[in-house]
């Protein structure tokens, strides 16, 4: 006889631990599979977040702009440190130190819940059985439901096949411990404008190739084009839209990269190319063949609108599904998940989940951007606030970046804000609050907001939508 659980969540990053926790709490016996191990071979919970992607890179983020700042800005304070000197290696060291606490956190928390933590391969077999296969050899175990969250993997892209010396994915990019002279990176999306700020603060001369001809498609136009002029103008990225790469070569120390711009072919030879074009969901030898799992057309396990897959008290959450591939949606999906197993009636809105991009200044944003509102015929209004009029932003030195509001002309009801500035990614969640409770642009200019902050933009942008914002001229 297998050991049975009530529940077998199989992956735990930040979809499938909170899964877990979340299953614990509702009473179930609970156990999450997991394979990542760290560069010693150890087990590590966390999934790509904690371990190579969201903590990872906003710990390097925010070393790099400290650096920034110290170059560029102190002196403006009226402060004088000389020339400033970066180890790289101290700085990784302080990543991984970071990382380890978190990862070791969610061991504590899985200890502290009791869920029973398994470490190796998980494949789901006929009867919500799950084998699970490690170093230590194979077990079956089998649950009542099982959860899979097995997340997402970088795309590979042929014509730069990533070896993770010369040609990096984002882990390959957490890693490098030496300032590269010149740094390509292809795909100027979230990771390529993240990690190519990281490099770009630190000293690297940095190459974005784009293959598409728009900056930041999902983002707001305004917004778009205002953040690409202070990448390329204000800090010297190099973003090169419509960039087609055609093929690489790696040498012993450099990598030569071919692209298509503007018609031509281009050629240049850089230190470290770092692959950013996108995630897939990570299903390989997920379940074995005779059960049947449904994907879609990309590859992802498909599900309903309550995370059931095709195959009865199987659920899946996270990247591994459709929706953004962002760490508090898979959180959010976990609880969920967990609550209609527990027979609750738990309720997602997909509509209010905030993204942000942390380049300085940062990018957040969520609802509705105003092309979407135009192509959705909706009869629409728009207010903005600019950094540059607000107080607090000044006296941080922070002088780029907006808040744009978009609202319905009739209701006035919230459909969509974007930021662009300082702290953005703190400011959005007021408006996330704001649109998860329907309210008005009116609610939001009504409402109290303390001086001097940051958050009086969004008052400010709220009272502009109506032609009355106070520190501008409407
Ligand atoms: P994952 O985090 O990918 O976890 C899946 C887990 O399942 C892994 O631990 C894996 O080992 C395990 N697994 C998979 N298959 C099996 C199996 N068969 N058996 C056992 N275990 C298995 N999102 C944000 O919201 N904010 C950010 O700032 C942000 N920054 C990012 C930066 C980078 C560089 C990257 C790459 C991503 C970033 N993301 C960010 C995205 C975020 O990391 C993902 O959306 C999130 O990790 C998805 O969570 P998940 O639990 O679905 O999957
Ligand atoms: P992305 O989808 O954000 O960007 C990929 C970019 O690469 C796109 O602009 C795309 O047009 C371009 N591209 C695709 N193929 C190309 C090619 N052959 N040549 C040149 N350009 C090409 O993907 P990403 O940056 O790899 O990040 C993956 C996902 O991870 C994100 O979509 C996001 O869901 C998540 N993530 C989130 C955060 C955050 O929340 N701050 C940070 C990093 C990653």
């Amino acid at each position: 006889m297998s050991e049975k659980f009530d529940v077998i969540v199989v992956g735990a990053g930040p979809a499938g631990y909170v899964a877990a926790i979340r299953c614990a709490q509702l009473g179930f016996n609970t156990a999450c599979v997991d394979k990542w191990e760290d560069n010693d071979g150890n087990p590590s919970l966390g999934g790509t977040c904690l371990n190579v992607g969201c903590i990872p890179s906003k710990a390097l983020l925010d070393s790099s702009e400290k650096v920034e700042q110290a170059q560029h800005e102190f002196e403006s304070h009226g402060i004088s440190i000389g020339n400033v000197r970066v180890d790289v290696p101290k700085m990784i060291a302080r990543k991984n130190d970071i990382v380890g606490n978190l990862t070791k956190g969610v061991a504590g928390l899985f200890k502290a819940n009791k869920v029973t933590s398994l470490h190796g391969h998980g494949k789901l077999l006929k009867d919500k059985q799950v084998e699970v296969t490690s170093k230590e050899g194979t077990t079956v175990y089998s649950a009542d439901n099982v959860i899979l969250a097995c997340g997402s993997e970088p795309i590979d892209i042929p014509v730069a096949a990533v070896d993770n010396k010369l040609i990096v994915d984002n882990a390959g990019a957490l890693e490098i411990d030496d300032v590269p002279k010149k740094l390509g990176v292809i795909g100027a999306g979230v990771i390529g404008l993240e990690l190519g700020s990281v490099w770009n603060r630190l000293g690297s001369e940095v190459t974005i190739l784009e293959a598409m001809d728009t900056f930041l498609a999902p983002v707001d136009k305004q917004l778009a084009r205002e953040a690409q002029r202070t990448f390329t103008k204000g800090q010297g990225l190099d973003i090169k839209l419509g960039a087609k790469v055609t093929g690489s070569k790696a040498s012993k120390k450099s990598v030569k990269v071919t692209y298509d711009f503007k018609g031509e072919e281009h050629t240049e030879t850089f230190d470290k190319l770092i692959v950013a074009v996108g995630r897939k969901a990570n299903t390989k030898d997920i379940a074995s063949d005779d059960v049947g799992l449904k994907l879609d057309d990309r590859g992802r396990i498909d599900v309903d609108g309550q995370l059931r897959t095709n195959i009865d008290g199987v659920y899946a959450i996270g990247d591994a599904v459709k929706g953004p591939m962002l760490a508090h949606k898979g959180s959010e999906e976990g609880v969920a998940v967990a609550e209609i197993i527990a027979g609750q009636k738990p309720y997602i809105n997909h509509d209010t989940v905030p993204w942000v991009i942390y380049t300085h200044p940062e990018i957040a944003w969520v609802g509705l951007n105003e092309e979407q509102a135009k192509e959705q015929g909706l009869n629409y209004k728009t207010g903005f606030f600019p950094f540059a009029a607000n107080g607090r932003s000044l006296a941080m030195n922070e002088k780029g970046g907006r808040v744009k509001m978009i609202a319905d002309a009739d209701t006035d009801r919230v459909l969509g804000v974007h930021i662009l500035g300082p702290n953005a990614s703190e400011l959005i969640s007021e408006a996330v609050l704001a649109m998860e409770y329907s309210a008005s642009t009116e609610d939001i200019a009504r409402t109290i907001h303390a001086h001097p902050t940051l958050s009086e933009a969004m008052h400010e942008a709220a009272l502009s939508v109506d032609g009355r914002a106070l520190h501008k001229v409407n």
